[in-house]
């Protein structure tokens, strides 16, 4: 079961690392640009659930992960992996399962923050997750 930390408490308890959001270069390695474009524009070949964003454009991409990335709540997944969850509030995206479109996406989702060459993001949809309480204050957070 994952776990779940407001930004603050995860700033606060060093479960999230803060980064330079003025410099990051989201294309900066190979592994980046693959993961930008098989979220932006896919060239086909994915067969398990993929979401795309709703604009292809490299500054849409990073406004989305910056916000993210300075706003979003932290989650602890199954794997132990450090994720970011951001409700946008409104359509940034869509899945797609096997090639089929899956549902509609309002939330961003920022996964390997910890480095700087593999940080990427992709939309998620708020309804695939659940209103959870922070660990450490008890408050409501969406992630
Ligand atoms: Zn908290």
């Amino acid at each position: 079961m994952s776990k779940h930390y407001c930004h603050d408490c995860a700033l606060k308890l060093r479960v999230i690392v803060p980064f330079d959001t003025t410099t990051i270069n989201l294309t900066g390695s190979l592994y980046q640009f693959g993961k930008f474009v098989k979220h932006t524009a896919p060239t086909g070949g994915y067969n398990n659930l993929l979401s795309i964003f709703n604009r292809p454009d490299y500054s849409s991409y990073l406004d989305y992960t910056v916000s993210a990335s300075l706003s979003g709540c932290a989650q602890i997944d199954d794997s132990g992996r450090t994720n970011l969850v951001w409700y946008a509030g409104r359509h940034v995206g869509m899945s797609f399962s096997g090639s089929k479109y899956y549902c509609a996406d309002d939330a961003i989702k920022v996964v390997l923050h910890h480095d700087l060459t593999f940080i990427h993001s992709f939309p998620v949809s708020w309804e695939q997750h659940y209103i959870n309480r922070c660990l450490e204050c008890s408050n409501y957070i969406l992630a």
